[in-house]
């Protein structure tokens, strides 16, 4: 048993001292992957955190030939009604952080007819009154630029 246990020892010693090298170099690559994942996890939850707030603070420009009409935060549900003078309005609704024009008096009705918007630079459009509406400070979207 002696024997064994001395034969063993010097060969535990030796596999140990290149086991600690190589243990060295893997520990540095392990601390790699770690910095690499701790830093991806960072990123990420950055990129989390930064789109939860850019929907938090999405807001709804409304503007009128030009001149701003006002600013409503896609967050609070919201609906109102512009009236022009002469008897035309347009009604819009912010629901569900989208922002549609369920209503409206122009004859080609296209404002009305426009798909309920939520992306920055999104804008629904009626000619007719010049009412615009676009989502500012909102989640950026590659699929807008193929929808436009
Ligand atoms: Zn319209």
């Amino acid at each position: 048993m002696k024997k064994i246990f001395q034969m063993k020892e010097p060969s535990q010693k030796e596999a140990g001292a290149q086991d600690g090298k190589a243990l060295h170099i893997r520990k540095n690559d392990w601390l790699l992957i770690a910095v690499l994942l701790v830093a991806a996890a960072g990123i990420y939850v950055a990129i989390q955190y930064y789109q939860k707030v850019s929907t938090k603070n999405a807001v709804a420009v409304v503007t009128v030939d030009g001149v701003e009409y006002g600013r409503y935060p896609l967050s609070e549900d919201h609906t109102e009604t512009i009236r022009f003078e002469d008897g035309s309005y347009n009604r819009f609704a912010i629901q569900d952080g989208y922002v549609s024009m369920p209503e409206a008096s122009c004859p080609d009705q296209i404002c009305v007819h426009h798909s309920r918007i939520s992306r920055n630079k999104e804008t629904i459009v009626c000619l007719p009154d010049k009412v615009v509406i676009t989502i500012e400070n909102g989640e950026d979207s590659g699929i807008d630029v193929l929808q436009h």
